[in-house]
């Protein structure tokens, strides 16, 4: 299995932390950030299991009024959609404008959705998050839903056999 693989979301929410620990656990290149046309690759992460690309994709712009940031949203859609399948990492417990937007820009798109909830070592009432998953997860928007930690390691390794399963 492989494929391409777009970690998404807001700045600070832990993708490059996350990304480091996936890549980490594994013998694996981190390649020297050559560019694709639409994408950066970020590394690569090799095992017996397959070999995924993680790139880096555009954020959405809030205020899509104005033409250029309509031109950047058009780009980081196009971005998205061209990808096997996308991560969209949030906080947890945080839910944001920018989230929100991605979450919306994904509705349109036809590749497999996982949504990473990050940072659960940081919410000590892990009660308060379920309602909040549960509405995200009744929009049928995202095909499965994780709790990771990408500082503590936790979640990971399941994390990356849904990644894989679904290339
Ligand atoms: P990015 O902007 O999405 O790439 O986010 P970073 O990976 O740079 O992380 C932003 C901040 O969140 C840094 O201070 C990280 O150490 C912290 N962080 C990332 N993942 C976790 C996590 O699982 N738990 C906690 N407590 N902090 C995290
Ligand atoms: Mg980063």
């Amino acid at each position: 299995r492989c494929g391409l693989v777009a970690l998404a979301g807001r700045p600070n929410v832990g993708k490059s932390t996350l990304l480091n620990a996936l890549i980490g656990f594994r013998l694996s290149i981190v390649s020297p950030r050559p560019q694709t046309t639409r994408h950066r690759i970020l590394g690569i992460a090799s095992s017996a299991a397959g070999q995924v690309l993680y790139v880096d994709t555009p954020g959405l712009h809030r205020g899509a009024k104005r033409a250029m940031n309509r031109s950047l949203n058009r780009a980081a859609r196009a971005a998205i959609s061209d990808v096997d399948l996308v991560v969209q990492v949030i906080e947890a417990g945080r839910w944001t404008d920018e989230d929100e937007a991605l979450y919306a820009a994904l509705t349109e798109q036809k590749a497999p959705r996982l949504l990473v909830i990050n940072k659960v070592d940081l919410s000590k009432d892990k009660g308060a998050l379920l309602p909040f998953v549960a509405a995200l997860g009744e929009q049928h928007v995202y095909d499965e839903i994780h709790y990771v930690s990408a500082l503590k390691k936790k979640g990971l390794a399941e994390l990356e056999r849904a990644i894989l399963a679904r290339l």
